[in-house]
């Protein structure tokens, strides 16, 4: 398994400040969180790359820009987050994108299914496909305006937009303790996994081995899995407590 950071905590930072602050820290790898720009223009994806390629940091995997659409009308706005990311993505040269199923709880059904369709199966997907690039559904907390908390609720998603059975799992540990789905979500996904957001609830950092985390890792690894660990951490996390959750996890994944 390969320790990485989400760079969405530094998102305050200049994209060049998010980096230092990255690098200031010991790690070699991050998730980049497209929250980290403030303003999604096409030909920024060049200066993302720049950027990255100066810091010397690899790009395992990206978090995609996300809408959680209330209403068909916002499709078009969802289908732009997700392309937009696809480019950075390329340009990053990262073949992973982590997505949510982009739809609002509060969605009909009928609306869900017609929005899901429309957004992953007419353009994410075969735009993805075109770069060679692996999508990966996370799931989503209670607290999340999005749809796609427990295997209910993600099969009802993945039987919409991923009929092949082509597409990964993104397992956010920090969602799955808060919904109580942990067990239920590793049974039924466990070999799909293929990256992992690392946090305890509300995204603060595991500074020391609690029982919850071990077991976690445990069975992760019965599955053979050797993806990234991201840690994912909410944006108040001081430098002193992801230092601490930095070296607890280079020991743990020794
Ligand atoms: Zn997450």
């Amino acid at each position: 398994m390969k320790l990485s950071l989400s760079n969405g905590l530094f998102s305050k930072l200049s994209l060049d400040g998010n980096f230092a602050a990255v690098k200031q820290l010991g790690f070699e790898n991050i998730e980049f969180n497209m929250k980290s720009i403030r303003k999604e223009r096409d030909t920024d994806v060049y200066r993302e790359q720049k950027a990255l390629v100066a810091s010397g940091l690899k790009c395992l995997t990206l978090h995609s820009a996300i809408l959680h659409v209330k209403d068909p009308i916002e499709v078009h706005q969802a289908v732009y987050y997700g392309k937009i990311s696809l480019e950075c993505a390329r340009a990053l040269g990262v073949s992973l994108m982590v997505v949510h199923s982009d739809v609002s709880k509060k969605l009909p059904q009928f609306f869900r299914e017609r929005c899901l369709t429309e957004i992953f199966n007419d353009e994410i997907k075969p735009f993805a496909k075109s770069l060679g690039i692996k999508l990966a559904l996370e799931n989503l907390s209670y607290t999340s305006t999005g749809f796609g908390k427990n295997v209910e609720q993600l099969e009802e998603v993945l039987n919409v937009i991923d009929k092949e059975g082509e597409m990964g799992i993104t397992f956010d540990l920090c969602h799955a303790l808060e919904t109580k789905e942990t067990d239920n979500l590793l049974e039924k996904y466990g070999s799909r996994v293929c990256n992992v957001h690392m946090a305890n609830k509300s995204h603060v950092p595991f500074t020391e081995a609690k029982p919850e985390l071990t077991s976690f890792l445990t069975k992760l690894h019965g599955y053979g899995y050797d993806g990234p660990i991201t840690l994912e951490l909410d944006h108040k996390t001081s430098m002193e407590e992801i230092a601490k959750s930095k070296a607890l996890f280079d020991n743990l994944l020794k």
